[in-house]
């Protein structure tokens, strides 16, 4: 997976404008990446410019929005799409990870990329409510074979 980066926005002068080329050299991306941002152009001027204050504003907006993404439990952060998607179907693959910790994997309504978030097993029946949960991955790691502390608690005995 990709790490997360962090633009220095430090580095774009407020005040000058910047062609697509010019700042996917000043952040060493490829021009592809900075054209999917689909930064706010200037109208008329070609090549296309932007505003650095747009682009300071841009990259604020989205830094920010990483710190706080939407929770919403049926979305995903998916990576090309930047941003929480739904799940296609609603069609998870839970994938247990050790006996705290799981996968949730789905694909992206938008792009189809397959998309993951970390869960908790402690929630595991709330997924299989609000998820199409098809697979269930590595349950061994959480099912006690069998239960020494039980007490029998019948009544009327
Ligand atoms: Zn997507």
């Amino acid at each position: 997976m990709k790490k997360k980066r962090t633009y220095n926005v430090r580095l774009v002068k407020r005040h000058r404008s910047y062609t697509l080329y010019a700042i996917a050299a000043l952040y060493d991306l490829h021009i592809n990446a900075v054209r999917r941002w689909g930064l706010p152009c200037i109208d008329g001027e070609k090549p296309q410019r932007v505003h650095g204050s747009d682009l300071i504003a841009f990259l604020d907006a989205r830094q920010r929005a990483r710190k706080n993404p939407c929770k919403k439990v049926t979305e995903i952060y998916c990576f090309p799409c930047r941003k929480q998607q739904s799940i296609w179907e609603n069609a998870v693959d839970l994938i247990i990870l050790n006996p705290k910790q799981l996968n949730i994997t789905g694909l992206c309504n938008e792009c189809g990329t397959s998309m993951f978030k970390m869960g908790s097993i402690q929630k595991l029946e709330e997924y299989q409510k609000i998820f199409h949960v098809q697979t269930v991955q590595g349950e061994h790691l959480i099912q006690r074979s069998d239960n020494p502390v039980m007490c029998d608690l019948k009544e009327g005995g």
